[in-house]
């Protein structure tokens, strides 16, 4: 088992054929990993059904929480197959984009978006192979072909991806595809589930009422890859359970210099509504072919520690990579030293409003940390059904460790992505306020994450039967 089990920084892992196997699934999760995110652009549904069920068997049997992330692919849009698979595009050239499909050539290249012609307009950029094609639009018809200029050019080849960053585009956040993969999830006991290229709250509302109606508890996560989002973050925010800054698209979408203050304010915010927020992409990419990262992916990886981030996460590096443990480890060593220099920004932690629907256990869960730096106390315990103790907590960063005890499996590996959260599963069912938080002290004694003379502020609800939200606080010293 990994030295790394108590980090604050979570760390996520994509799974590809590198590490789909059962045993490799388990010897990540030993070596640190706590989520595992299903990335739905690829494998079919039958590979990610398998990945579940060993997933589920690895918590069954060997008493993890490791959570599951379903990433659904979202609008993402493609060119078609290429005549001779490629093409040479040179700067300055013009091609015609159409939304009929056809082996592409110059005179004509397919384009995966029915309303491209419509929607677009002249001087819009057209980014092509994560930008590294430029084209602009020099007219369109309107109906069927849009003719581009060639801005910056290189081999064009069947099916790469397509970013609009100028264009408002009109496509449902779920696609066809998306929705296929909705019914197979909402079957499946995932955790979470990521919505790409979100533009607006309802993106988020369309989700979570399918979610509802279908009674699954997945949380949703809103990855930020369009400058959209980025207008509207504050009510993405408000509507969604967690944040992606998926800097892959994004880094696409927006001039890639203007990555780093993105990332710090979106953390900054999220923190600030008590939102978990992830870091997602490139973060240790040598490490594909590397047995260890670059100067440049160390500091990376410590700037979203230092930012305050609640996970960060790994993409072809464990999918594909040919070290994914040794990745898994690094970058835990990373974070286990960076966070010794982490200081949360006081100035941008969750306020207390009195229009909160959950003042009331807001202020309780704000003072609980509070009391817990007045006397340097070694962990807040807290007790949760619905997560909130466990997300709000967090929230305010506290130095003191965070146990979460529950007695819904499934909320101990939704919480396992949150910072600083540490689960337990617990069922102590008719007993008293009291003898409850003997026993949780007693459970967390025994696993040696607390001795005689720890201070702590245990956390629950009175009375204990009715399972509300928190409302009570309790200091004790371990016997
Ligand atoms: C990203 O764009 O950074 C991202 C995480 O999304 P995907 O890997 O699905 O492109």
């Amino acid at each position: 088992m990994s030295d790394f089990t108590l980090l604050n920084t979570k760390i996520i892992a994509t799974v590809g054929p590198a590490i789909s196997s059962f045993e490799m699934l388990l010897a990540m999760a030993k070596a640190g990993v706590k989520v595992f995110r299903l990335n739905m652009s690829h494998s079919d549904q039958e590979a990610h059904l398998e990945v579940i069920r060993h997933l589920t068997r690895i918590n069954e049997e060997y008493h993890f929480h490791v959570g599951i992330l379903a990433d659904l692919q979202g609008p993402k849009l493609r060119i078609g197959k290429i005549k001779d698979q490629a093409i040479d595009l040179q700067t300055g050239d013009e091609v015609i984009f159409t939304n009929t499909p056809c082996e592409g050539t110059a005179d004509g290249i397919y384009m995966s978006y029915e309303l491209f012609p419509k929607e677009v307009a002249a001087g819009d950029k057209v980014l092509v192979d994560d930008g590294k094609l430029i084209f602009e639009v020099v007219d369109t018809d309107r109906k069927n072909s849009v003719r581009l200029k060639v801005l910056f050019g290189g081999i064009l080849s069947s099916n790469k991806g397509v970013n609009l960053p100028d264009t408002l585009i009109s496509l449902p956040s779920l696609t066809d595809k998306d929705l296929k993969d909705l019914d197979f999830l909402i079957g499946q006991p995932v955790h979470w589930i990521a919505l790409s290229f979100v533009r607006k709250a309802d993106d988020i509302h369309d989700l979570r009422e399918r979610l509802q109606k279908a009674g699954h508890q997945a949380r949703i996560v809103a990855k930020i890859e369009k400058p959209e989002a980025l207008k509207n973050i504050n009510e993405v925010i408000s509507a969604t359970d967690a944040v992606m800054v998926a800097r892959g698209d994004l880094g696409v979408e927006v001039p890639i210099e203007k990555l780093p203050g993105i990332q710090k304010e979106i953390v900054r915010r999220c923190i600030e509504h008590s939102r978990p927020v992830i870091v997602a992409t490139q973060m240790m990419e040598s490490m594909i072919q590397n047995p260890s990262p670059t100067r440049a992916e160390v500091t990376d990886v410590a700037n979203a520690v230092l930012d305050g981030a609640d996970a960060v996460m790994l993409s072809a590096e464990t999918s594909v990579g040919k070290h994914p443990i040794r990745v898994v480890e690094a970058m835990s060593r990373i974070i286990a030293e960076t966070e010794r220099h982490y200081q949360p920004n006081q100035n941008r932690l969750p306020k207390l409003s009195k229009d909160s629907e959950t003042f009331l256990a807001d202020v309780l869960c704000y003072n609980a940390v509070k009391t817990s730096v007045d006397l340097d106390a070694k962990a807040i315990i807290g007790m949760t059904t619905s997560g909130f103790t466990a997300f709000k907590i967090s929230s305010f960063r506290p130095k003191a460790e965070i146990f979460i005890f529950s007695s819904v499996a499934h909320m101990l590996s939704t919480l396992n992505l949150v910072w600083g959260v540490q689960c337990f599963e617990y069922h102590y069912d008719h007993i008293s306020t009291d003898e409850l938080m003997n026993k949780v002290l007693q459970t967390l004694k025994n696993k040696n994450l607390l001795s005689r003379g720890d201070i702590v502020v245990n956390t629950g609800t009175v009375p204990v039967q009715k399972e509300g939200r928190t409302n009570m606080m309790k200091i004790s010293v371990v016997e």
